[in-house]
C-alpha cells in the first residue's frame, strides 16, 4: 500500500518480509484469543525471540544482529502492520541500550549474550510510580547502599511484563533529593534478577487494564540488589535511560505507522465491499475522504519517523526527530483508528472484526511511554526556546 515501502531498499525488504511470514503463524484469531483471557501472547514472543529479530539492536560481539535503527524499526512496524503486538516484547528490543551504552564490560559479557539469545527476558522497566507519574524525578523508591549491596524499598505502577521478565531495569533515588544540586541527580540505575527477587522482597500485582499489556504494580520491601548490578556510575541513572528514550520513541512510533495502515487496509476494504443503499459505502465521500485523510497523515508521520531513525544512527543528536515522530505518528495511527471504527458503523463494535481491539491498543501510544502533553512542552522548551512550562 505504501509508496515509500515499495522504494525501499533491498535489506529492508528481506526484513520486512521474513517478519511478514512469521506473523502468518499468528493471525487474527490468536491476538483475539489472547486479548479476550488477558493471557501473555507466549508462543509469538518466543517465535520472535528465537529467530533472532528481538536481539536486533544487540551488536554481533554480543549474541545479536548488530542492525540500526532504520533496520529494527520495520520489525515492529510490520507485526503491527499483520495485526500483532508487539508491545508484549518490544522493550527486549530497547531496554538493553543502557547496558549496552553504561554497563561495564563484565555487565555486558555476562547478561547481553543470553539477552540475545532470549535465554534472559530484560523486558520489564521500572520508572513510573504511583506518586510521581509524569514528574519522574520525584520518584521515591530508594536504594540504600550497605557493603556489597543495595537495599531497595519502594513501589513503580505500570511495571508491564514484571510477571513475564528474568530481569527489570530499575530507577531507584541513591541520594535524597535535599542532599543534590540538581534534582536530575542522585538516581541510579539497576539490573534486577526477578528469579532472585520474587519472594525475597519484590511482590508484583497484576493491574486489569483496558488492554492485554501484562502491566503490573511492583513493591519492594528490603530487596536485596547486588552492587555489581548498577549500571554505570551511582547518580547518573536520569541521564543513562533519558539517552535510551529516542530509540524508545521511533520504536514505539514504528508501531503506530503499523498500526495506522491496518487500520486504513481493513477501512478501505471494507468501504470496497459493503454495500448500502446499492453501493459501495467507500462511493460516499464522507467515507472515503476520511480514509484517505488518515492514509495522508500516516505516510507523513512515517517520513518523519524515517528520518528520525536515520539521523539516530548517523549518531547525530535526534532528541527533536524522536519526540516529533512519537507525536506524530501515534495522531496518524489513532486519527486511522477512529476513521476505520466509523467506516465499520456496528460490526467495529464486534470482537470478531478485531477493530475494536486494534483501538483500544492504539490509544495507549498518546499515554505511554510518554504523554503527548510533554512531548508538545519538550519542543516547545527545548527546540523552539519558549520557557519552561512545569
Ligand atoms: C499500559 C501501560 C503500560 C505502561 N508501561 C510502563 C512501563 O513498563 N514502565 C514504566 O515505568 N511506566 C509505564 N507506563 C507508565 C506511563 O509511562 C505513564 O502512565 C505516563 O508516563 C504518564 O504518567 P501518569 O500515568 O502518572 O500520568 P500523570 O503524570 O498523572 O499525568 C496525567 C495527565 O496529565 C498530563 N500532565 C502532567 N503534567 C503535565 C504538565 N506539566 N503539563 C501538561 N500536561 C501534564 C499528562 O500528560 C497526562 O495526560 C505504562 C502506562 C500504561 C498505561
Amino acid at each position: 500500500m505504501s509508496g515509500i515501502e515499495a522504494r525501499e531498499p533491498e535489506d529492508l525488504r528481506r526484513i520486512r518480509e521474513s517478519v511478514r511470514a512469521l506473523c502468518a503463524e499468528f493471525p487474527d484469531s490468536y491476538w483475539r484469543s489472547v486479548d479476550r483471557e488477558d493471557a501473555y501472547p507466549e508462543a509469538f514472543v518466543r517465535a520472535l525471540s528465537e529467530s533472532g529479530f528481538l536481539a536486533a539492536l544487540i551488536p554481533e560481539d554480543y549474541g545479536g544482529s548488530g542492525l540500526t535503527l532504520s533496520e529494527a524499526r520495520v520489525i515492529l512496524e510490520e507485526i503491527h502492520r499483520r495485526g500483532g503486538n508487539g508491545a508484549a516484547c518490544h522493550a527486549q528490543m530497547y531496554t538493553m541500550g543502557s547496558l549496552l551504552r553504561h554497563g561495564s564490560e563484565a555487565q555486558k559479557q555476562r547478561w547481553l549474550p543470553a539477552i540475545a539469545s532470549g535465554e534472559l527476558r530484560l523486558q520489564a522497566f521500572g520508572v513510573t510510580e504511583p506518586g510521581s507519574g509524569t514528574d519522574t524525578l520525584g520518584l521515591r523508591t530508594t536504594a540504600r547502599r550497605e557493603g556489597e549491596r543495595y537495599i531497595v524499598n519502594g513501589q513503580k505502577v505500570w511495571t508491564s511484563r514484571a510477571e513475564q521478565s528474568d530481569l527489570m531495569l530499575l530507577l531507584a533515588r541513591t541520594t535524597p533529593k535535599e542532599e543534590v544540586k540538581k534534582r536530575s541527580e542522585g538516581l541510579s540505575l539497576f539490573l534486577v534478577d526477578m528469579r532472585e527477587a520474587r519472594g525475597n522482597g519484590l511482590t508484583i500485582r497484576k493491574i486489569e487494564a483496558m488492554i492485554n499489556h501484562s502491566t503490573t504494580e511492583v513493591f519492594f520491601d528490603n530487596l536485596p540488589v547486588p552492587a555489581e548490578n548498577l549500571i554505570g556510575e551511582e547518580g547518573k541513572g536520569f541521564r543513562y535511560i533519558l539517552d535510551g528514550m529516542n530509540a524508545e520513541r521511533i520504536l514505539i512510533a514504528s508501531e503506530c505507522i503499523g498500526d495506522g495502515d491496518w487500520f486504513i487496509e481493513r477501512a478501505r476494504d471494507y468501504a470496497n465491499e459493503r454495500v448500502v443503499f446499492d453501493r459501495p459505502i467507500g462511493q460516499n465521500q464522507g467515507i472515503q475522504f476520511p480514509i484517505a485523510r488518515a492514509y495522508a497523515q500516516v505516510r507523513a508521520a512515517e517520513l518523519m519517523v524515517r528520518q528520525a531513525a536515520a539521523i539516530f544512527d548517523s549518531g547525530e543528536p535526534c532528541g527533536e526527530q524522536a519526540n516529533m515522530a512519537k507525536l506524530l505518528a501515534s495522531e496518524a495511527s489513532w486519527a486511522a483508528a477512529d476513521t476505520c471504527l466509523q467506516t465499520h458503523g456496528g460490526y467495529g463494535f464486534a470482537r470478531e472484526y478485531d477493530i475494536e481491539r486494534k483501538f483500544r491498543e492504539t490509544r495507549l501510544y498518546q499515554i505511554a511511554p510518554i504523554s503527548t502533553n510533554l512531548i508538545l512542552s519538550y519542543i516547545g522548551e527545548h527546540v523552539l526556546g519558549m520557557p519552561r512550562s512545569y
